[in-house]
């Protein structure tokens, strides 16, 4: 079973580590598991593995000046109905763009599970 204890924040970037830049501002979730894996689509039903989709950094990715970010009112609807009190995973800044969530800690071993879901 799956047990989900936090949601990490998704950037979709096209271009390398040091040109990389973000496919739009908004910023996704996807399910974060007790052993931090991080199975399956974003929360709003995209799919990261498919073919020809862009590159992506869950946790993370491309900030700063000049750079908007923002939260997917999808993923963040899902959050609310399927996941409540799950908090976000992520380093800052992406860690509190999802203002109703709690940023959670660097290690999620320990965080109660808020569901458990079958595997896909
Ligand atoms: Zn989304």
């Amino acid at each position: 079973m799956n047990r989900v204890v936090a949601l990490a924040t998704l950037q979709f970037t096209r271009g390398g580590l040091f040109d990389g830049r973000p496919v739009g501002p908004e910023v996704h979730l996807v399910r974060m598991l007790q052993n931090a894996g991080t199975p399956g689509p974003t929360l709003c039903g995209l799919d990261r593995f498919a073919k020809g989709t862009p590159g992506w950094s869950v946790g993370g990715g491309v900030h700063g000046a000049g750079i908007e970010l923002r939260p997917c009112p999808a993923c963040e609807a899902v959050a609310f109905q399927k996941y409540d009190g799950a908090p976000a995973w992520g380093s800052a800044p992406f860690n509190t763009l999802f203002r109703r969530l709690l940023p959670a800690p660097w290690d999620v071993r320990n965080l109660p599970v808020v569901a458990t879901e079958g595997r896909e």
